[in-house]
C-alpha cells in the first residue's frame, strides 16, 4: 500500500470552516483552541511519523465536511489533548470555555477504557456511548470524526491493533453512524473496516470495480443525460449526481449470495429537486419512459426510515436494457441523508443548533430509545451487550403497521416482536398475523418492509411457547416476566390501569377519588371487601371501569343540547343557548365539507366530528349529538386519505398526482403497495368539499386499471 503523507495546515481547515462559519467570534474561537492545541501536541509525533497536529486537523477536517458548529470543531482539534498532553481541564476551560472542555472531556472518557474480558469492555463502551449521547450527542460526533482519521492511518499501526479497530469500527461505530444518520462517515468506515479485515475481498472487488469504472461511467453519463432532457421538458429544476457504491455494500450484497454481475445497483444515479410533489412528478415522469423493476419502488417520502433518511427508490430499465437504481429527493432530504442528525446544524437557522441537534437525536431515533430502555431494564451485563450489538446495532429489519408507521426490529424478529414493539398489551393479546395481507404463522420470519397487522383478542393471553419464539431479548424478558406473575395479579394491574386511565380521562385525582368514604360507598355496591377485588373484577372484564366511577362521579350527558352547527375553518360552533364549544374533525374517517357527519362529545377535547359511516362509533354510546355544516362556507381544505386499487404493476402515480392537481386536490404523500393482483395506492390530500372528492372519483373510475376507490377509515 502507498501512503501519501496528510499535508494538511489550519489555514486549509479554516478555509472549509469559512464555508459556513462566518461569525468573527467564534471563527476566532476556533483560532484560539487551535492554538493551544498546537502548543500542547508540540514535539509530538504518531506511529506514521507525522507530527500530531496533524491528527487533530484531520478530525476537525471531516467535521467540518459535516457542517459542525464551532463547539464541535474545537473539540474535534483539543479531542486528545487532556488525555494525551500535559494539560489540566481547568487550564482548558480558560481558554475555550466549559462547553467545548465538557466535550472533550467525553471524548477523553470514551477513550479510556481498558478491561480485561471482552464483553466487560464492550459493556463499558456502550454504556459510556449511551452516556455521552444523552448528555451531549456532539461527544459521539467527534469520537466518529477521530475514528474515521484513525481509520484512514491504520496502517501505520501493527496487524494486531488493525484487526482490533476494525473491528469495533465495523461493529460499533459504523452503526451508531448509521442510526444517527451520518451516512458519510458510515460508508467510509465501513469500506476502511473491510480493507483490514477481509483484504482479499476488498482488493478483489476495488479491481473489478476499476475494470469496469470506464464502461460504467459512460452508460450511466447517457442514462443521465437521457433523464435529465426529460425532467428539462417539464420544466423540473434539478440536480443530478452519479452515484458509487461504497466497497462495502457491493461485499455485503456478494456474502448473500449474490454474484458480481448480478449487482444491479452498480448503476445508480441520484436527482435532487426542490419539492416533494417534484419528487413523485420525476418518478412518474421516469416510470412513464423506462419499465420499472417490480418490487423495486420504495417511498421512503412517505414511509421515513427511523434514522430521519427520507428518498424515493427505484430500479429501472434503462438505456441497452440495463438496471438502473435511481434515488430522487429534496436538497434538504439529501442533506439529512448525508448528515443524518448532524444536518440540524446546517438547517436549523437558530443560534443554538447544538440544542436542536440534541433534541432532534433524543425525539426522532427509536434507536437511541431502545438502548436507553435496555440500560434501564435490569438485564444481565451479557444480555444487555448482546441487546445492543445484535438488536440496536445491528441488522436491523424495518416494517410497517397498515398506518405506515415504522417499527425497527432485529433480523429474524417474528410478528409477536413486531406486537410487543407496538405496546405489551397488543403482545399479551396476539392470536395471529397478516403479514402483507396473508396470514402468517406467529414464528413467521419477518422481513425488510413486511407490512403487518397484527390481530388480537382482548381475552387471549401470552403462551409459555413465545419465550422461544421471540428474538428480540427485552420482548423475551417481558413474557417470561408475565409468567412469573399470577393471572390474578395481572387482571388486577390491568384493573388498576383501566380506572387509572378512565379517571385521569375525568380528570378526578386518584388518590381522592379512592378516599375512606367513596370505597365504602362503592364496596357495598359491588358487594366486594377490598380495592384489590374492585380491581379484579374490572382487569377480567366483569366490571366496566365507568360503572365503578359512576358511582361516585356521575356523568352529566343529559344537559348537552343535541343540536350544533359546525362552522367551516376557525372551529367556531354554534350550540344553541350556549357559548362557542370547541370542534374537531376526527383523524380516523377524515370528513370533509359536505359529508353525513355527527358529533361526538369528548371528555375536555371539546366535540369531534366523525363521518356517520365511521366504524369507531358503534362503541360511543349516547354522547353522540347532531351536528350540520355550516354553509357559509370559506376555503378551508380537509384532509382527506383515499385507497386506490389497481389492476396494474405499473406506476400510475403521476397520472393520479395530474388528475388530482388538475380538480385542484393537493396532493400531501402518495405511495404504492404491491399486492397480488396490482399495485395498491396510498393517497393522502386535501380537498375543499365531498363535491370534489366526488369528482375525483369520477375521474379516477374512469381509468380501466383502477378497479376501486375508496376513502379510508381507521
Ligand atoms: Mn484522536
Amino acid at each position: 500500500m502507498a501512503h501519501t503523507k496528510d499535508t494538511i495546515t489550519f489555514d486549509d481547515v479554516l478555509k472549509c470552516v469559512k464555508t459556513y462559519i462566518t461569525d468573527k467570534e467564534e471563527l476566532s474561537n476556533i483560532k484560539r483552541a487551535y492554538s493551544l492545541a498546537e502548543k500542547k501536541h508540540n514535539g509530538q509525533y504518531r506511529k506514521s511519523g507525522e507530527a500530531y497536529i496533524i491528527h487533530p486537523l484531520n478530525v476537525a477536517k471531516i467535521l467540518t465536511e459535516i457542517h459542525a458548529d464551532s463547539e464541535t470543531l474545537q473539540a474535534g482539534l483539543l479531542h486528545d489533548v487532556l488525555e494525551d498532553c500535559d494539560c489540566t481541564e481547568e487550564e482548558m476551560e480558560e481558554v475555550v470555555g466549559r462547553v467545548v472542555t465538557n466535550l472533550v472531556d467525553g471524548v477523553t472518557k470514551l477513550a479510556k477504557l481498558h478491561f480485561s474480558t471482552e464483553n466487560e469492555y464492550l459493556i463499558e463502551y456502550y454504556k459510556k456511548i449511551i452516556v455521552g449521547m444523552s448528555e451531549d450527542v456532539r461527544v459521539i460526533i467527534v469520537k466518529l470524526a477521530d475514528r474515521l482519521h484513525n481509520m484512514r492511518t491504520l496502517w501505520a499501526l501493527p496487524r494486531e491493533k488493525q484487526i482490533k479497530k476494525a473491528n469495533e469500527s465495523m461493529e460499533i461505530l459504523a452503526p451508531l453512524a448509521h442510526h444517527l444518520g451520518i451516512h458519510k462517515i458510515k460508508s467510509e468506515l465501513e469500506d476502511l473496516a473491510l480493507r483490514y479485515l477481509k483484504p482479499d475481498i476488498f482488493y478483489d472487488i476495488a479491481e473489478k470495480l476499476n475494470k469496469t469504472k470506464l464502461e460504467r461511467d459512460n452508460t450511466v453519463f447517457l442514462m443521465m443525460d437521457e433523464v435529465k432532457n426529460i425532467l428539462t421538458e417539464h420544466n423540473i429544476n434539478f440536480e443530478m449526481k452519479g452515484r458509487s457504491k461504497s466497497i462495502y455494500s457491493i461485499y455485503n450484497k456478494l456474502d448473500k449470495g449474490k454474484k458480481f454481475s448480478e449487482i444491479y445497483d452498480l448503476l445508480a444515479m441520484r436527482i435532487l429537486v426542490s419539492t416533494k410533489q417534484e419528487c413523485y412528478l420525476a418518478l412518474g415522469l421516469i416510470h412513464a419512459k423506462y419499465r420499472p423493476m417490480p418490487r423495486r419502488f420504495k417511498d421512503y417520502i412517505a414511509m421515513p426510515k427511523p434514522n430521519m433518511y427520507q428518498s424515493l427508490h427505484t430500479t429501472v430499465f434503462g438505456i441497452d436494457g440495463l438496471l438502473f437504481e435511481i434515488q430522487i429527493r429534496t436538497h434538504e432530504m439529501d442533506a439529512i441523508a448525508e448528515n443524518g442528525v448532524a444536518s440540524h446544524w446546517s438547517y436549523k437557522e437558530n443560534k443554538d443548533g447544538a440544542v436542536s441537534l440534541q433534541t432532534a437525536t433524543e425525539q426522532k431515533l427509536q434507536f437511541f430509545k431502545s438502548i436507553i430502555d435496555l440500560s434501564n431494564d435490569g438485564m444481565s451485563s451479557e444480555d444487555f451487550v448482546n441487546s445492543v450489538k445484535n438488536e440496536v446495532l445491528n441488522n436491523n429489519i424495518y416494517c410497517f403497521t397498515p398506518k405506515g408507521d415504522v417499527i425497527e426490529l432485529p433480523t429474524g424478529a417474528t410478528p409477536l416482536d413486531f406486537a410487543y414493539k407496538i405496546h405489551t398489551r397488543v403482545g399479551e393479546t396476539t392470536v395471529g398475523a397478516l403479514v402483507n395481507n396473508s396470514i402468517q404463522p406467529l414464528d413467521y420470519e419477518l422481513q425488510d418492509n413486511d407490512i403487518v397487522k397484527i390481530i388480537t383478542n382482548k381475552s387471549s393471553s401470552p403462551s409459555k411457547e413465545w419465550v422461544n419464539i421471540v428474538k428480540s431479548t427485552a420482548v423475551r424478558n417481558k413474557i417470561k416476566g408475565y409468567f412469573t406473575r399470577s393471572e390474578r395479579d395481572i387482571y388486577v394491574e390491568r384493573g388498576r390501569d383501566l380506572l387509572e386511565k378512565e379517571l385521569r380521562k375525568r380528570k378526578l385525582a386518584i388518590n381522592g377519588f379512592f378516599s375512606e368514604e367513596n370505597c365504602k360507598r362503592i364496596f357495598k355496591e359491588f358487594k366486594v371487601g377490598s380495592l384489590e377485588e374492585i380491581y379484579l373484577e374490572v382487569g377480567n372484564g366483569k366490571n366496566a371501569p365507568n360503572s365503578v366511577i359512576n358511582i361516585i362521579d356521575k356523568q352529566k350527558e343529559e344537559v348537552i343540547p343535541k343540536k350544533v352547527t359546525i362552522t367551516k375553518g376557525d372551529a367556531s360552533i354554534i350550540v344553541s343557548g350556549l357559548s362557542k364549544v370547541k370542534v374537531n374533525i376526527a383523524n380516523c374517517c377524515n370528513p370533509v365539507y359536505g359529508d353525513e357527519v355527527i358529533g361526538y362529545i369528548t371528555k375536555g377535547n371539546g366535540i369531534s366530528i366523525h363521518r356517520t359511516t365511521c366504524h369507531n362509533l358503534s362503541m360511543l354510546d349516547n354522547r353522540m349529538v347532531e351536528v350540520k355544516w355550516n354553509d357559509n362556507s370559506n376555503n378551508t381544505k380537509y384532509l382527506s386519505m383515499l385507497l386506490i386499487y389497481s389492476n396494474s404493476l405499473e406506476n400510475h402515480i403521476a397520472d393520479i398526482v395530474g388528475k388530482a392537481s388538475k380538480i385542484g386536490i393537493s396532493i400531501d404523500s402518495i405511495y404504492n403497495m404491491y399486492q397480488s393482483d396490482g399495485l395498491e395506492y396510498n393517497v393522502s390530500c386535501y380537498v375543499t368539499s365531498i363535491k370534489q372528492l366526488d369528482k375525483m372519483f369520477l375521474e379516477l373510475k374512469k381509468e380501466s386499471y383502477i378497479t376501486e376507490v375508496e376513502r379510508l377509515i381507521r
